[in-house]
């Protein structure tokens, strides 16, 4: 009896220690103007040094590098700065180094005021292929308390970087700019079902591309949008595994294009990433604010993507899903007792994919304050009925779990929406 009592008594502890342990999700939404702001330009180049010999660039898509100095002891403190302020606090840093013979660095990288250290660093010798840096060769400094959020993160972090003549790429998260996106659509779009477009520009004249899986003129649409945040590289592999499933040649996914069509705007922000922003557009604004505004040419071009498809197909959007990344996996949804064109859909879908992953307790958060719109999901919702959710993962998700989880939520997607 007393042995049940302990067993119930550890089990009430650890439920609520593990409750509290789990990320609460973020803040409500604060609606804010979004007409554009100055945005400040980063300096490129290289940065050289001698004796001995060190160059450090970031002349490069998805650079940020702002400033670097070699100090007395021979170590380098570099500075990484934002586009603009107030700005989220998520400091997207990279750059490259080299040396004319082997040797080992040390680089502080510290931030402006107010920002600390949040992505851990990865390490590449192409720009493709990337690995977290050591952690004997990562120490950080005054480390936060917190287990989420800003209030978990040091102020200041050391790499130990061995360098030599091949250009070292240093980044906060695997590297995936314009380019890399455009690379991996081309390649989709190989397959006769697939196709592209160009629906608009950005603020800096970069494309915005959209990728269609299916038929065209088909009336029963899907619409998938990523990256609308530069540095929520985690959100964008997601996406990218999630339509790979859905394009794949599985017997589900084909009997899926019967009946489906899915719209993707994979780099909802090309300017920003290629840029290497923190969080905004080149107008300076959090696109994620302007979906009831539509002040931004990046906003506005999918609004009206979305409004040409429904006006020429005479059809509707069922299913609308954003991709992003926080301090861990968690899905922001509509709450289920509003209604959209196919109530219950995401609720029976995120049951679905915790069936399909043991031993995965998904976190959810619904939402049922959609007006103004302001953001994605409730853009997707009000303006079109689509029943809609914004899927975050988290920086640090391991990328095998983070495919995995894709994959099996594209199957139950499509599994549920032919049920339907
Ligand atoms: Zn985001």
């Amino acid at each position: 009896m007393k042995k049940t009592l302990y067993f119930l008594l550890f089990l009430v502890f650890f439920n609520g220690f593990s409750q509290d342990k789990k990320f609460q999700g973020q803040a409500p939404i604060t609606i804010v103007p979004t007409t554009s702001l100055p945005v400040q330009k980063q300096w490129k180049g290289e940065y050289t040094f001698e004796n001995p010999d060190i160059t450090f660039s970031n002349d490069f898509d998805g650079a940020r590098l702002n400033g670097i100095v070699k100090n007395d002891d021979g170590s380098f403190t570099a500075l990484i700065t934002s586009e603009n302020t107030p700005v989220n606090p998520s400091p997207w840093y990279a750059f490259k180094v080299w040396s004319k013979s082997p040797r080992t660095i040390e680089v502080m990288l510290t931030y402006q005021q107010g920002a600390k250290h949040r992505y851990f660093p990865k390490l590449s010798m192409d720009g493709l292929r990337w690995t977290p840096i050591d952690l004997t060769d990562y120490k950080e400094y005054e480390k936060g308390a917190a287990d989420f959020g800003a209030g978990s993160l040091p102020v200041k972090v050391r790499l130990k970087l061995n360098v030599g003549q091949t250009p070292l790429w240093v980044a906060g998260q695997e590297l995936q700019t314009l380019k890399h996106m455009k690379d991996w659509i081309d390649e989709i779009s190989n397959k006769k079902f697939v196709n592209q477009q160009v629906i608009g520009k950005s603020t800096e004249g970069r494309d915005m591309h959209v990728m269609t899986i299916g038929k065209e003129k088909r009336k029963q649409m899907v619409m998938v949008i990523s990256r609308q945040h530069p540095p929520e590289v985690t959100g964008f592999l997601a996406m990218k595994s999630f339509i790979e499933t859905i394009a794949s040649e599985s017997r589900l996914a084909k009997k899926f294009r019967k009946k489906f069509t899915v719209h993707v705007v994979p780099l909802m922000n090309p300017d920003g990433v290629d840029n290497g922003h923190w969080r905004h557009s080149k107008g300076g604004i959090d696109l994620n604010r302007d979906w009831s505004n539509f002040n931004q040419p990046e906003t506005r071009a999918v609004r009206d993507f979305m409004e040409d498809r429904v006006a020429t197909t005479n059809g509707k959007f069922y299913f609308g899903i954003d991709f992003h990344s926080t301090w861990d996996d968690i899905y922001y949804t509509v709450d289920p007792k509003l209604k959209g064109n196919m109530p219950g859909l995401v609720t029976d879908w995120l049951t679905a994919v915790k069936k399909e992953l043991p031993n995965y307790e998904p976190n959810i958060k619904p939402n049922d304050e959609l007006i103004p719109t302001a953001v994605s999901r409730n853009y997707f919702f009000i303006a079109h009925g689509a029943e809609a959710l914004v899927f975050e993962v988290g920086d640090n998700t391991p990328r095998d779990f983070l495919h995995e989880k894709a994959v099996v939520s594209a199957n139950e997607l499509m599994r549920l929406l032919l049920e339907r």
